[in-house]
């Protein structure tokens, strides 16, 4: 006999007297388990509230316009005859139905709170009728062995979290083990995202001062630094705290404290001076890196920093000095420089950002050289003393002076990996001694229950491969047959103008001895590049000569970061030149510049004339 079924509003996390906006389903109708019923619109978020149970709609409770919390009757369902006397919850995770944005890879601001919103209609959706029953979603491999949980994910940055997230959505118990009070890791808390937040503004600060070449003046910019890092400090809290809640809601025991292996099966978890020793079956290792700190520099004092120090935003130094031209030190370079410092920039080797082509670093190199007091290249510093009003670094390079006075100075040198820090070798897990810990591509270490993921297993030190990598490792704990099988991981510098690759460098391809054949658009013939004023820029595409495929790409302009993606689609898809080319782009955008340098290379570009294109077509 079939039964009637209360529908109530699940748990919508701190939201509570949410407007109905719309209702998606009528009286009598037939609907799915899981078919959305109706939509729910806080000032954050949009939430569609899902059916518990497959049947026939007899009330519906609310209209647009009724106001709804944790717990509100909705609507009631006479569960069919086929859905049994027992309604089921549907894979928890399926049913995600608003943006389910990764928050490291949005910059709006309320993403985290969006991203929330999928995650309450997964596997809170099963609970909002209050009469159904938990049912595991995935057939799961444990290997729990009675241990407290199924799934341990050490680490809470983009990889872990992603890893801790998937887990649970795919119905294992897991626990996130993080020594700091906020989840998020470097990325969210004090990397990618704070320093994203101030490229932004350095941004709009030099565009206002570029438009008087436009005819349009404005007056120097006046800096509340006070209000600029909490403007920083509010995106950073939204996104974590949305991290927070979105792990409350999928019932992932977050545990604060500083995690060390005490066992293959035991992490022992130490906060405030108590130790917690935590069982698992299967555990994720996503403890990330840390800023190398050159050894011999003065670090106790304040005015010495690292990239974390820098978004701090304690001061505006009148004369920075940064150490290390790679990614971090050019973007806090632009912050900085932007705000009103005078920069120099202390690069050990030949060029700037050393992994990328040396074309591609050219308009960046130019448009800084212009603004930075200097750039000193295959320069080290040898020492930095401490004055009371400056610190003082010694250099040894070609077109350095000897000794040059800061009033802050930068250090970002590179990363090393956390490998060395959790006592691995407890768990019979090997760590090399520059604190990596080698996989295969299940993400599994040498001890076949343990994985590790991000940073700690190699470069690149990136948030968006860690995260994949965290999916790879969930869904193998998961015993599911995934592997990381990524061609290609593309690569941004978020300076002005952005600076991308993704695939094979031309550096790369010649020291390979591979061949290749360039496509490339100078964006002096793209109008949307002339209309922004930025006709610095080009796009090139490295091509296979013979099958034509797409092998790599580098982008330099504005924008630079969000086109990459294209070719990296590209790649992952073994598009030709021709997929690429005949693909229409809308006019007039940035991202036909991929597609005219795609032509370039075939010979059908016809807002170039390339005189000499051997193999223009006809
Ligand atoms: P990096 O390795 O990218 O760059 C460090 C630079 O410092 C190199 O160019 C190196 O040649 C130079 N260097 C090393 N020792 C030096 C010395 N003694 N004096 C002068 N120069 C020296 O490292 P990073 O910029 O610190 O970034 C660390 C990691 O974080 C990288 O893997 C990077 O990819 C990642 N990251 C990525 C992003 C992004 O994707 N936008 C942003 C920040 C950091």
């Amino acid at each position: 006999m079939s039964k009637t079924v209360d529908v109530t509003v699940p748990d919508i996390g701190d939201f509570a007297d949410v407007p109905v906006i719309e209702i998606l389903v009528s009286k009598g109708e037939q609907v799915a388990v899981e078919q959305s019923l109706l939509t729910l619109e806080s000032d954050k978020a949009t939430i569609e509230i899902p059916s518990p149970v497959a049947g026939e709609v007899v009330e519906l409770v609310v209209e647009v316009g009724s106001t709804v919390s944790e717990g509100s009757l909705i609507a009631r369902i006479k569960a069919s005859e086929e859905a049994g006397e027992t309604t089921t919850s549907g894979p928890p995770g399926q049913t995600a139905s608003a943006t389910d944005t990764a928050p490291e890879n949005s910059d709006h601001a309320g993403s985290g709170e969006a991203a929330v919103t999928s995650a309450s209609a997964g596997p809170q959706s099963a609970a909002g009728g209050g009469q159904t029953e938990e049912t595991p979603a995935a057939p799961a491999a444990r290997e729990t062995g009675g241990h407290e949980f199924d799934v341990l994910v050490l680490g809470s940055g983009p990889g872990g979290y992603t890893a801790a997230f998937r887990a649970a959505d795919l119905g294992l118990k897991v626990a996130l083990v993080e020594r700091y009070p906020t989840l998020g890791g470097v990325c969210l808390n004090v990397g990618c995202i704070p320093s994203k937040t101030l490229l932004h503004t350095a941004q709009i600060i030099d565009e206002a001062a570029a438009m008087s070449r436009h005819g349009v003046q404005f007056g120097d910019p006046r800096i509340d630094l006070v209000k600029l890092g909490a403007f920083k400090d509010d995106v950073v809290g939204k996104l974590t705290g949305g991290l927070a809640r979105m792990a409350d809601m999928r019932k992932v025991e977050v545990i604060q404290g500083n995690g060390m292996f005490a066992g293959p099966h035991e992490v022992s978890v130490e906060h405030q001076g108590k130790t917690r020793t935590v069982g698992f079956g299967q555990a994720i290792i996503a403890v990330g890196s840390q800023s190398f700190e050159l050894p011999g520099l003065p670090w106790g004092d304040p005015r010495l920093m690292d990239s974390t120090d820098a978004l701090k935003l304690e001061e505006i130094p009148p004369r920075l000095l940064v150490i290390g031209g790679g990614i971090i030190g050019l973007e806090m370079a632009c912050v900085y420089a932007a705000l009103g410092s005078k920069v120099t920039v202390v690069e050990l080797a030949k060029q700037l950002m050393p992994g990328a082509d040396p074309d591609l670093l050219r308009p960046l190199q130019k448009r800084i050289s212009k603004r930075y007091e200097n750039i000193y290249l295959e320069t080290r510093v040898t020492q930095v003393d401490v004055a009371d009003d400056a610190l003082v670094a010694r250099f040894e390079g070609k077109d350095a002076p000897a000794s040059d006075s800061f009033d802050r100075i930068l250090v970002a040198v590179g990363r090393v990996p956390n490998g060395n820090r959790i006592a691995a070798e407890a768990a019979g897990v090997k760590v090399t001694d520059r604190g990596f810990i080698e996989v295969d591509n299940q993400m599994r270490t040498n001890m076949p229950h343990i994985f590790a993921i991000g940073d700690v297993i190699g470069q690149p030190m990136l948030a968006h491969k860690a995260t994949h990598e965290g999916k790879v490792a969930a869904e193998v704990c998961a015993g599911e047959k995934s592997a990381f099988e990524a061609r290609v991981i593309p690569s941004v510098a978020y300076t002005d103008p952005e600076v991308a690759w993704v695939g094979l460098t031309e550096t790369e391809a010649r020291q390979a001895g591979v061949k290749y054949e360039v496509g490339k658009l100078p964006w002096v013939a793209s109008a949307r590049a002339l209309g922004i004023d930025r006709p610095e820029g080009f796009t090139k595409l490295l091509f296979d000569p013979e099958t034509k495929r797409v092998l790599g790409a580098g982008i330099v302009g504005p924008h630079a970061g969000d086109l990459i993606s294209e070719v990296a689609l590209a790649i992952e898809m073994g598009c030709e030149a021709a997929d690429i080319g005949l693909t229409i782009h809308p006019h007039p955008t940035l991202s036909e510049s991929i597609a005219m340098a795609a032509e370039a290379f075939e010979g059908t570009i016809t807002d170039l004339y390339q005189p000499k294109k051997k193999n223009r077509k006809a």
